[in-house]
């Protein structure tokens, strides 16, 4: 990523917490750090805090043991760094005399004691989730970042035609877990999230792990899984059966297959996020398990793994071209066994493409 496109991306934040009527923005280490200066410190108890006001030049309070860091971040120029230092400075008081008095978003994942010492500093100041005043930060995905949803989405589809491949009935679903996990590194992942692996009854709790359970003929299985390739996300589910399905394991499978293409077909610009969980929930209600599909229909998803635009009812957020979220209805049946597929995909200019190409048809592994 340039610095340029680093230096507009603080320009629209600024700019969209000017227009929420707030005085500025401020961020703390995650995921809207290493989207406007591409700085990644662990977060930890010592501050670092990028100061995005509408009065002031960008400045990025920073630990002084860290500011080697800081300086060679790639988005870094541009930008002002207030370096302190142990036991020398207070950095609330540092990143206090930043603020003119007024409302600033501050970034959810703030660490509450960091929140509690800007309180304290700042008597002049309030402070509101970013994620409720400006959620659509990073929503819409720029060229740039579409490419590496791609290449992370085609990692997960590559590993999931690999893992049908290898045996299932008689080994434990942590075995099929680490299969996943070392197929995922194999193809372009440096971070493996998640692998969910649900056979038969557990495949009916969502977000069921893996466990010692041995996978037997008979099951249907639940795969969902992920990571970070290239500093973007992936998160794919399918759902295979263990020898033929029965027919009514088919028969849900048909149900969530349809709800799964009826949302995808929901999408396009101007659409509200709400109208694709209805259209996903519309199929699955009318085939009478409306009670079993227990979740939203999907999260956002870039830099981090669930992040807005998320499509759920009472989300009226209207989808623009380049946001890319999940699509991923599925039918719970507790004791016997659950469906999920889940595809990322992207909006466009007059609908929606996917990201995820791995075969929704009935797979059946050995
Ligand atoms: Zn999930
Ligand atoms: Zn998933
Ligand atoms: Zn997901």
């Amino acid at each position: 990523v340039s610095g340029e496109r680093f230096r507009e991306r603080r320009a629209r934040a600024v700019e969209a917490a000017a227009g929420a009527g707030l005085s500025g923005l401020l961020v703390a280490p995650g995921p809207d750090l290493a989207y406007l200066v591409g700085h990644e410190p662990p977060p930890l108890e010592r501050l670092t805090l990028l100061v995005l006001a509408t009065a002031r030049e960008p400045t990025l309070v920073v630990p002084a043991l860290e500011a080697p860091a800081a300086e060679s971040a790639p988005g870094i120029e541009g930008i002002e760094l207030m370096a302190w230092r142990d036991g020398a400075e207070d950095p609330y008081a540092l990143a206090a005399a930043l603020l003119e008095p007024g409302r600033y978003a501050l970034g959810d994942q703030t660490w509450a004691v960091h929140l509690l010492g800007l309180e304290r500093a700042a008597p002049t100041c309030a402070f509101v989730p970013a994620g409720e005043t400006l959620p659509l930060l990073r929503a819409v995905k720029d060229s740039d970042e579409i490419v590496k949803l791609r290449a992370a989405a085609a990692g997960a589809d590559a590993s999931f035609e690999r893992v049908v491949g290898l045996p299932f009935a008689g080994r434990r679903e942590l075995d099929v877990a680490a299969d996943l996990d070392r197929l995922l590194r194999e193809h372009g992942h440096q971070r493996v999230d998640f692998t969910i692996v649900g056979s038969g009854p557990n495949g009916a709790s969502p977000h069921h792990g893996a466990s010692e359970r041995r996978i037997v003929a008979g099951d249907a299985v639940v795969l969902d899984f992920g990571g970070v390739a290239d500093g973007y996300c992936s998160d794919i589910t399918r759902t295979v059966f263990v020898g033929e399905p029965a027919r009514d394991q088919l028969a849900v499978y048909e149900v969530v297959r349809a709800a799964q293409q009826a949302a995808f077909e929901a999408v396009r610009p101007g659409a509200a996020a709400q109208d694709v969980d209805r259209a996903a929930r519309s199929v699955i209600a009318e085939a009478g398990y409306g009670e079993r599909f227990v979740h939203r229909t999907g999260h956002g998803i870039g830099i981090e793994v669930h992040e807005p635009p998320y499509i759920v009812e009472g989300n009226e957020t209207p989808l623009a071209a380049g946001m890319a979220f999940s699509d991923e209805p599925g039918i719970y049946l507790p004791g016997r066994f659950g469906v999920r597929i889940e595809d990322q995909i992207v909006v466009t200019g007059d609908g929606a493409e996917r990201l995820n190409e791995a075969s929704r048809e009935p797979t059946v592994v050995a």
